[in-house]
């Protein structure tokens, strides 16, 4: 594999236009990808931690688990009041329909059919490319509103496997947006190095044990879209046994153990 030092950088024959506008403060404008799962929540607290203004974008393709998109509003409005200068720093929501890439995409997350792990080890949640349609049109919209940062909640570290999450992909996706539009986006993955329970301990550095608890009440990762009755653990909402649910339920418990 391709050590992420090797990559090259991306380069352009002009310089980004100055930002302007309401965007011009200092620490310019960034844009998360959120949506309203644990990963993405915690980008978006690390976003209004670090920068002056922070719009985000959700991605709608007729998922399942419909209910992480329910969630968003108040998560958002919440990680806000919960960072310092957060809510002045929030800015516009955007949501993107792409009911296409639910019609292109086979899988569990899309169709009736029971999540398990498929022969290439992949769970049958796996959407082919997804983060890279989604960086793509993040980056469209970053083009419009006029943000210089692209965050994504992306993560090799502790993930499900899906190869347009790892390190290498995020940057050869910032190459490719770069020459392809004529920007110097920069794509950043705060949580690409750090597994389940240090996402938990930078929620707990930037946003104390409130940020935490509320991630943990009202974000959500369960493929199932359980928020029921009898669906809340210790980790937060939830089926409970799907991949998602595991993942987060160990990193809980790790991050648990680690402050005992
Ligand atoms: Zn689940």
């Amino acid at each position: 594999m391709t050590n992420h030092q090797d990559f090259p950088v991306p380069h352009t024959s002009r310089q980004l236009a100055p930002l302007s506008g309401s965007f011009s403060l200092p620490g310019g404008a960034a844009l998360v990808l959120f949506s309203g799962g644990q990963d993405s929540a915690t980008c978006l607290a690390w976003a209004l931690s670090a920068f002056q203004h922070v719009e985000t974008v959700g991605f709608s393709y007729g998922q399942r688990h419909a209910v992480e998109m329910d969630c968003r509003a108040t998560l958002r409005r919440q990680i806000a009041d919960l960072v310092p200068r957060g809510a002045e720093r929030l800015g516009d929501d955007h949501v993107i329909d792409l009911p296409a890439l639910g019609k292109l995409s086979e899988t569990a997350l899309t169709r009736d059919a029971e999540i398990k792990l498929g022969k290439n080890g992949l769970p049958n949640t796996f959407v082919p490319g997804r983060n890279l349609i989604f960086l793509t049109f993040a980056a469209a919209l970053a083009f419009r509103r006029n943000a210089r940062t692209i965050i994504t909640g992306v993560c090799e570290t502790d993930y499900s496997g899906y190869p347009d999450c790892r390190d290498d992909a995020i940057k050869a996706m910032q190459v490719a947006l770069n020459i392809g539009m004529d920007q110097r986006f920069v794509l950043q993955a705060p949580l690409m190095w750090l597994d389940k329970a240090r996402t938990w301990k930078l929620a707990e550095l930037i946003g104390g044990p409130a940020l935490v608890e509320t991630i943990r009440r009202d974000s959500h990762s369960c493929y199932h879209g359980d928020r029921g009755e009898g669906s809340e653990h210790d980790w937060g909402y939830g089926c409970g046994h799907c991949p998602a649910c595991e993942l987060r339920a160990e990193g809980w418990h790790r991050y648990q153990a680690s402050k005992s």
